[in-house]
Order: structure tokens, then C-alpha cells, then sequence
């Protein structure tokens, strides 16, 4: 222990105690407003499914709040309790000092990080989302799901973190410039990969076909003079009945995705307004904007990382006797979290103003009534509730609160 290590537990210590009071907020709140429902909805949405939403909430945050105290101890172990010099020594028994020594370290914790995370995990999916008819997986296509993943994942994570361990190893001081620059162009490029050949790997993609709506979307996209050819069906069916669309991707590889989950609940015109929305964050150049703002959160954090390494203490603190590259970009990105997450009330801000831009951007070249009525059947059959705890939800949500969103549509 030293100094280091006061400062990282009690920056946890107030992180932890923060998101517990948040969502011991969030649950009293969306209890205390169960039995009515609001009255901008008691048209639409009946008390059975909006105590159905609460429970949800409940349910939800509660066993969010069981997951973070496993994430804590889990963290407290790997660092104080000499978990990571034991993964150390572990993998300096098989391979001799080198890059291939520090991939194996990485792919040891993140190996084990996932399966610690696995019953949580398996609960989530199997108990909650099961309990309140969501769940649509099979105990078959969730192994499939995690073998694919940790696959893809280790594809994609250890060539950037060789290559990073090799720039720390060759270039002296300013190693720390181009392995950010590196990383940023990595980021770049796996965005542009994401659609079109990793998230096939997951579901399958097929072009929208009912002809009503394709003749609204094209009339759209000539309206909002909008090139794409990837408007695509999604069979999010297959692992939940949860509807959503995104839009993914650039360049060549952009798409929007509708899940078919919400194709069956939305009118063509309630489809049309949420694609209007959809594009609003394309056009609004939103995706461009939010990574630049990362780009240049992680130059920081690139410098903070490269400070770091070289200090003695910064090993010791967090119970690793054996410093290395590859030991230092693993404990940068343990501690990280309870330190940085002062900015995430920040980065949901600015994504709820891109959501209320967006919204603004849809009652323009769409119809405001549409997305009122489409958002309004999202709450409804994703069992979202209506009625958060407002420092909760400016705390953690990156889409503003239902009544907040309709009430400004309703004014557009
Ligand atoms: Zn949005």
C-alpha cells in the first residue's frame, strides 16, 4: 500500500457509493410512481403495463446493483489480492519475457473477466428478461454468442495491443503520440468493418421488403437528399423481443438497422419518423462529432497511460510487483473507471442533446405525431419506464426521459 493506493480506493469508494445512491434513487422513485400512470400517457398506456415498466426498472437496477459490488470485489481481488501478479506468474512460466508474454497476460484477464461475468450474465438473460417474456435465447445460441464474441474480440484486441506493446518497446518517450494515433485509425477501421462483417457473424440481414414502407423510405431519403444502400431487417427476434433501430457504420458500409422486433410493432409511418430520426444523427453529423470528442479524450488518456508506466508506484499501489508494458495497459484500464467516471454524466448529456437534435430533426422531415406515437409504443412494449429518478436518469441515460422527449415534439 501507499499513497496510489489511498487515492484509487477511495476514488472507488465514492464512485461505488455514488451509483448505489443513484439507483437506490432510481428504484424508491419509479416505486413511488407505480400504481398511475402519467398523465401525458393514460391514453395510451394502461396501468398494467406501466406497473409491468416499473417492475422491470426494479428488477433491473437491483441486480445492476449486485453486479457492481461482484465488479468491485472482482477488482479489488485481481489488484490487492494479488490476482494479477498471479496471472503474471502464470504466464511468465509458460512464455519468456517478449510481446508474446504480454498477449497472453491480456488475453488471461480478459478471459477470465468474462467468465466472472458470466453468471451475471446468465441471470440477466435467463431470470429477468426470461421472468418478464423478453427472453427469446436458448441456453445453445448464448454459449454460440460468447464463444463468437471472445473470439472476435481477441481478433480484434491483441494485433492493436501488440502493436502497441511494440511502439512502448521501440520509440522511447513519444511512444505514447502514435499509439494513440494508431489506435484512433484501429477504432476508425473496425467502425467501418463493424457492419457489413462483424455484426453478420451475430444476426442475419436482409433488405426491407414490405413495399408501402419502401416507397415512404425512398420518398424520405430523397427528401432529406440521402444516399444509402444498406437500409436492412435485422432478426433481433431470435435473442429478444426488445424492438430498436441504429444506424451504424460510414461510407460505404453505413447502415440503418431495423430490428424486426419493431417492424412488427410500428406503423409504415411510425417507421418512417424513426428512420427520420435515424438519419437526423447522420446528417446532424453526430457520429463525426462524437469521435472527435473521443479522439481527444484519449489523447489525454494516452498521456496519462504513458506517465503512468514509468512511475514505480503506480504498479506497486494497485499490488503488482512485476511492472511491464502489457501489465500497465491492463491496470490503466482497471483503475480507470472509478476516476473517470466523473465524465459520464458529461458524455450523457451530449448524447441527449444529439437525441433531442435528432428528434427535431425528424419532426422537420417527417411528422412529429408519427414519433410521438412510435416512441410512445417503445415505452409500452420495451417495458421502459416512464418515470425515472431525474438524477438518475441525468446521470446514466443517454436518451432524455420519455415525457421530456414528447413534450418538445409536441411543441415541433
Ligand atoms: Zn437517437
Amino acid at each position: 500500500m501507499n499513497t496510489f493506493s489511498i487515492v484509487f480506493l477511495a476514488a472507488l469508494a465514492l464512485a461505488t457509493a455514488t451509483r448505489l445512491w443513484l439507483a437506490g434513487r432510481h428504484v424508491s422513485h419509479v416505486r413511488a410512481h407505480r400504481d398511475r400512470v402519467p398523465d401525458a400517457f393514460a391514453r395510451e398506456i394502461d396501468l398494467d403495463s406501466h406497473r409491468k415498466a416499473a417492475d422491470y426498472t426494479c428488477a433491473r437496477t437491483r441486480f445492476a446493483l449486485i453486479d457492481l459490488l461482484v465488479g468491485v470485489a472482482i477488482l479489488l481481488a485481481l489488484t490487492f489480492g494479488s490476482g494479477l501478479q498471479w496471472l503474471h506468474a502464470v504466464s511468465a512460466a509458460w512464455l519468456g519475457e517478449g510481446i508474446p508474454r504480454g498477449l497472453l497476460l491480456i488475453a488471461l484477464v480478459g478471459l477470465l473477466l468474462t467468465l466472472l461475468d458470466l453468471p451475471s450474465d446468465l441471470y440477466r438473460t435467463f431470470v429477468i428478461e426470461q421472468r418478464f417474456g423478453f427472453n427469446k435465447s436458448t441456453p445453445g445460441l448464448f454459449f454460440a454468442d460468447l464463444c463468437k464474441s471472445l473470439l472476435v474480440g481477441a481478433l480484434l484486441l491483441l494485433p492493436l495491443a501488440a502493436l502497441i506493446i511494440w511502439l512502448i518497446r521501440e520509440l522511447g518517450d513519444y511512444w505514447w503520440i502514435f499509439g494513440w494515433a494508431v489506435t484512433v485509425a484501429y477504432g476508425i477501421f473496425v467502425q467501418f468493418i463493424a457492419p457489413t462483417v462483424i455484426a453478420p457473424l451475430f444476426n442475419k440481414f436482409s433488405p426491407m421488403e414490405d413495399p408501402e414502407l419502401k416507397a415512404r423510405v425512398e420518398r424520405l431519403l430523397e427528401r432529406c437528399g440521402f444516399k444509402v444502400k444498406g437500409l436492412m431487417k435485422m432478426d433481433g427476434s431470435r435473442r429478444s423481443s426488445h424492438g430498436n433501430a441504429y444506424f451504424t457504420g460510414f461510407g460505404n458500409s453505413k447502415r440503418i438497422v431495423f430490428f424486426d422486433t419493431l417492424l412488427q410493432q410500428l406503423s409504415p409511418a411510425e417507421v418512417e419518423a424513426v428512420l427520420a430520426h435515424e438519419l437526423g444523427h447522420f446528417k446532424l453529423r453526430h457520429i463525426v462529432k462524437r469521435l472527435l470528442l473521443s479522439s481527444t479524450l484519449s489523447f489525454g488518456f494516452f498521456w496519462v497511460l504513458h506517465f503512468l508506466m514509468e512511475q514505480s508506484w503506480f504498479y506497486s499501489g494497485l499490488g503488482v510487483a512485476s511492472p511491464s508494458a502489457a501489465m500497465a495497459l491492463i491496470l490503466f484500464m482497471l483503475a480507470l473507471p472509478p476516476f473517470s467516471f466523473l465524465l459520464q454524466p458529461l458524455g450523457a448529456l451530449y448524447s441527449r442533446t444529439h437525441e433531442f437534435e435528432a428528434d427535431q430533426y425528424a419532426a422537420q422531415y417527417a411528422s412529429a405525431r408519427d414519433l410521438v406515437s412510435a416512441l410512445i409504443k417503445l415505452y409500452r412494449d420495451n417495458a421502459s419506464t416512464l418515470t425515472p429518478d431525474p438524477l438518475h436518469s441525468a446521470f446514466h441515460d443517454s436518451h432524455p426521459p420519455a415525457a421530456a422527449r414528447i413534450a418538445r415534439l409536441q411543441k415541433a
